[in-house]
């Protein structure tokens, strides 16, 4: 017999975390299920928080170079990438206690790990268990779009899933799509030390990738060329090579 629910919440990411505290405080018998083995999304693990994280180190190893600048005595060491991305693990960790399961049970929520799947219009299976619910909440979030791109398969890529778990700075980058994920990606790495080509035939990405590129000793670090990712291999010259590519 499966057990039932007023409302069943499929994702534990910031939206489905908000709709589960949100219903288990109004009174309503609520589930969470998360397909993964913690809470918290993209944001919390791949997205808002590592990203602001690495963007806020990159500035102040930026302003640590431009300290004299500002009057005050400058430091242009190398950078330790491993430590960065060190400080960015912990910082996922401080905030991911937030959203302990425990968080959610306490407001009266029951909290499923397991993929969803739904079996009939008002049920689903979470690791060989069912459960029935009135009304169902989907908030199972997105994936990164990787486009086909003549011979980026055979070269390998990261996304925001893999790059915040780099271990070492790549000394060259490609970055496809000048959108907001690709520009403040490309931003934090040129300060923190790698020369970084960003791709994108978008007016407001060249707008703001020249903007960034006004930076103090960015010029030499950055390169943003003016086409459709799609015509990549076309766009860059022969002799371009990149230790990585992020498709953003
Ligand atoms: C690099 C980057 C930087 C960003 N920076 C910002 C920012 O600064 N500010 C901002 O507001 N937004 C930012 N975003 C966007 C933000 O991360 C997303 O808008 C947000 O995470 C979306 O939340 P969500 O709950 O819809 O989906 P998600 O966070 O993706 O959560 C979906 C959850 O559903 C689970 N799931 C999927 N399928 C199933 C299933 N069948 N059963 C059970 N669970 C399932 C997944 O495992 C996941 O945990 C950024 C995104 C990226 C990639």
């Amino acid at each position: 017999m499966a057990a039932g629910y007023d409302v069943i919440v499929i994702g534990g990411g910031a939206g489905g975390l908000v709709v589960t505290a949100g219903a288990a405080q109004l009174g309503l018998k609520t589930a969470l299920v998360e397909k993964g083995d913690r809470l918290g999304g993209d944001c919390l693990h791949y997205g808002c928080v590592p990203s602001k994280t690495l963007i806020h180190s990159a500035k102040v190893a930026s302003l640590l170079r431009r300290a004299p600048e500002f009057g005050l005595d400058g430091q242009d060491t190398p950078v330790d990438f491993a430590r960065v991305t060190a400080h960015v693990r912990d910082v996922i960790a401080q905030i991911q206690k937030h959203d302990d399961p425990e968080r959610f049970r306490g407001y009266g929520a029951e909290v499923f790990f397991g993929p969803a799947r739904f079996v009939s219009p008002h049920e689903v299976e979470v690791s060989g268990q069912r459960l029935a619910g009135r009304k169902f909440v989907l908030a199972t979030g997105s994936r990164p779009l990787v486009p086909p791109v003549e011979g980026l398969e055979a070269a390998g890529y990261l996304t925001n899933e893999t790059v915040f778990g780099l271990g070492r700075l790549p000394p060259s980058l490609l970055v496809m799509g000048g959108g907001p994920i690709g520009l403040e990606l490309a931003q934090a790495l040129a300060r923190l030390g790698a020369r970084v080509t960003g791709l994108d035939f978008s007016p407001p990405a060249i707008v703001a990738a020249r903007a960034f590129a006004a930076e103090p000793g960015f010029a030499e670090r950055t390169r943003f060329v003016a086409a459709n990712v799609y015509d990549a291999p076309a766009a860059l010259a022969e002799h371009d090579r990149f230790d990585r590519v992020f498709v953003s």
